[in-house]
């Protein structure tokens, strides 16, 4: 059966989510869930799998409850998961400027940023919350850079036109996550987190349809082992890397999401993904990961291309009148500020008119010698310098003298679990935070807004939603190592370890992450079209099969090994990349991030089509879209089935969306 014969199932609905007025939504919602009375909280355990901004603020909160935690990271410290390579910022509608923002503003650019394809309920709960996570931030001492009076600095973002972005110079993430990280610290030193580095969850296991526990693997000696919970959170972030090029961590990947979508979690909008315009181009095929320079530098940074096709004059030597400031010029109101994936496709026209600049022409320019000499050189180098000294390391080049140049680059995925407004999935007692969730950003997040996500989840949403799951959730039996759905759940992982360890082929790991990220890059990339995704939907299931035919995994699995663990990784970006072009194909209209070259406006814009497809696309698992990989987990061959959520808009109306 081909991936193409998927069904349609029963539409989906959030009834978490109360009616009323929005703006009293979430405060009605917390006054409805059940609490757990704080002296029987210390009887539930918490599996939390990630320590990232949303896992490790989730730890900490739950923790901090009284509830006893069980938390995850493959990383050897919390502290080096990858939020902390977040750099320009985090949004909050705190309206110090004094410039028009509000918590209604924050969810109105929010929504409109997602191409109206996020819901309404959530969306301005992130806009409320976003207040308290500043203030939460402070108070555990996180530095975000202060203006000459004192008070907190912002700086804008693409596709709005207020300031409200919080930042701490380019490391914003890293501050950010050590201040969740000292709030964990102190509670795996109270004994009230129980920490787990370096170790995979693999299988998560599910009893009597509620979420009960997980398969990890100890990725220093190989140890297969298995933890039990009354609840299971993934924190686990975005499958980027699906592409093989992006500015994501090399070790970001999408197993626990994927290995929970295969036990019954639906996976919502998986072909949302977001091209950041502002990374260092790639330089060739020895590459194996992309570098991002922030949103924040198109505050003062000015993007251009020669006017002229084939223009390899240095920069310096194009005069003003021959250079073409193509997004000011296109987009007035917005300029330099438009939403990334405006910026991306406005780079990526450029450059296939033949106007890209560097080597190969897949580059443009963001200059600063117009902010150096209207703010003078310190100035920059107070507000970007460390940005400034990554893309010098880089390319050898010195952005004090020379623009810039910078591409596209995938960066962010706003697909993931389907959660209702509890964040939790489609199997009780199974949450899903931060990016590993495709909870509140649409069609396209806006810069800044995944910190907020990220931290509103952990900090705020979960903390308040899981008691009503706990204190509803009928009383479950102790589930032992000997329990049927355990055992199957250490099984299916021992054998598929196993199957990698003896195929023993020609082929790294690493060329079949490759060859599926190009495919993915090619077909279901910046610009999309049914003949190209019918292409990779052919191709697909033909790299799966040669995988397990040629895979070569040195080694055993008794040690650390990471061929191993980039084999079962890209054994899952080979399921993935399948359903994502499948959704990216059902989905015939352009919104934000997924532009599909059919559907666009006279002036090449993203067209959607609203009548048909203002839902969120939830897909259940039923197996790939071969024998070749269902025969090594649960659920049998066949192709997904499509429930659709319908998305109502009742305070901002849809509209074509336009920044000029
Ligand atoms: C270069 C870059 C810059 C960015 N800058 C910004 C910015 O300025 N502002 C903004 O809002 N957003 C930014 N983003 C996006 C933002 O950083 C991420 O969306 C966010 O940090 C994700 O946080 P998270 O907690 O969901 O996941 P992550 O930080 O990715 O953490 C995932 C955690 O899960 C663990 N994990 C994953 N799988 C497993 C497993 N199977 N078993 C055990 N543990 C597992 C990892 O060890 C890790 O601890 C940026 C992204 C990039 C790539």
């Amino acid at each position: 059966m081909s991936y193409l014969d998927y069904e349609i199932g029963a539409p989906i609905r959030d009834d978490k989510a109360p009616a009323g007025p929005i703006a009293e939504r979430w405060d009605r919602r917390r006054f409805e869930a059940k609490l757990v009375n704080p002296a029987n909280r210390r009887k539930h355990t918490v599996i939390v799998v990630g320590t990232g901004l949303a896992g490790g603020s989730a730890g900490a909160t739950l923790a901090e409850q009284g509830y006893h935690v069980v938390q995850f990271c493959y990383q050897d410290s919390p502290r080096r998961a990858h939020s902390i390579a977040a750099q320009g910022g985090i949004n909050a509608a705190k309206n110090y400027r004094n410039d028009g923002d509000s918590v209604h503003r924050l969810f109105y650019d929010t929504v409109k940023g997602g191409d109206f394809r996020a819901r309404e309920s959530n969306v301005h709960r992130l806009a409320q919350i976003s207040v308290e996570i500043i203030d939460q931030c402070v108070a555990q001492g996180v530095p975000f850079a202060r203006e000459y009076g004192g008070l907190l600095d912002t700086r804008s973002f693409g596709g709005v036109q207020v300031s409200r972005t919080f930042y701490a110079r380019g490391q914003t993430g890293q501050q950010l996550l050590l201040g969740a990280y000292q709030a964990l610290s102190r509670q795996i030193a109270a004994g009230n987190v129980e920490m787990h580095p370096r170790t995979e969850m693999l299988d998560l296991v599910v009893v009597d349809g509620r979420a009960r526990g997980i398969v990890a693997r100890d990725l220093v000696t190989g140890e297969i082992s298995t933890h039990v919970a009354d609840a299971v959170v993934l924190a686990t972030g975005g499958y980027g890397n699906v592409f093989h090029l992006s500015t994501n961590a090399m070790n970001s990947n999408a197993t626990a999401i994927w290995r929970a979508h295969r036990r019954g979690a639906y996976f919502a909008n998986p072909c949302f993904t977001q091209i950041h315009p502002t990374c260092i181009p790639r330089t060739g095929d020895h590459q194996s990961k992309l570098t991002l320079m922030s949103e924040s530098l198109r505050n003062d940074g000015r993007i251009w291309v020669p006017r002229a096709r084939g223009d390899s004059r240095p920069p310096g030597e194009i005069p003003e009148d021959e250079r073409d400031y193509y997004l000011e010029r296109i987009y007035p109101s917005f300029g330099n500020l438009v939403p990334r994936d405006i910026a991306s496709r406005a780079a990526k026209n450029v450059c296939d008119e033949g106007r890209g600049v560097g080597p190969g022409g897949q580059g443009v320019y963001l200059d600063f010698a117009d902010a150096i000499a209207r703010m003078g050189r310190a100035r920059v180098e107070e507000k970007y310098g460390n940005l400034f000294d990554m893309y010098e390391r880089i390319t050898a080049e010195n952005p004090y003298e020379v623009p810039m140049r910078i591409y596209p680059a995938v960066h962010y995925t706003m697909g993931g679990l389907w959660v209702d407004y509890d964040l939790q999935t489609t199997v009780p007692g199974l949450f899903a935070i931060g990016e590993a969730n495709f909870s509140d950003h649409g069609a396209n997040r806006l810069g800044a807004s995944a910190l907020m996500q990220g931290l509103a989840d952990g900090y705020f949403v979960l903390p308040s939603t899981i008691n009503d799951y706990l204190a509803r959730a009928p009383r479950a039996e102790p589930v032992t190592d000997d329990h049927p759905a355990v055992r199957d759940a250490v099984t299916c992982t021992q054998e598929r370890l196993a199957r990698l360890l003896a195929v023993d082929g020609d082929r790294t790991p690493d060329s079949f992450h490759r060859e599926i990220g190009e495919l993915m890059w090619e077909f279901c990339g910046m610009a999309r079209t049914a003949d190209g995704l019918r292409k990779a939907l052919d191709r697909i299931p033909l790299v799966r099969e040669e995988f397990w035919r040629r895979i070569k995994v040195p080694g055993t699995g008794a040690e650390l090994n990471q061929s191993l663990e980039k084999a079962n990784r890209v054994v899952d970006y080979l399921e993935l990349a399948e359903l994502m072009c499948l959704d990216a194909l059902h989905r015939a209209e352009s919104c934000g991030g997924h532009f599909r070259e059919e559907s666009q406006t006279p002036d090449g814009e993203a067209a959607r089509k609203d009548e048909e497809f203002a839902y969120v696309a939830a897909w259940e698992f039923r197996g790939a879209g071969d024998r070749s990989s269902a025969e090594h987990g649960p659920g049998s061959a066949g192709a997904p089935v499509l429930h659709k959520e319908d998305l109502v808009f009742e305070y901002v109306h849809p509209t074509q969306r336009s920044y000029a």
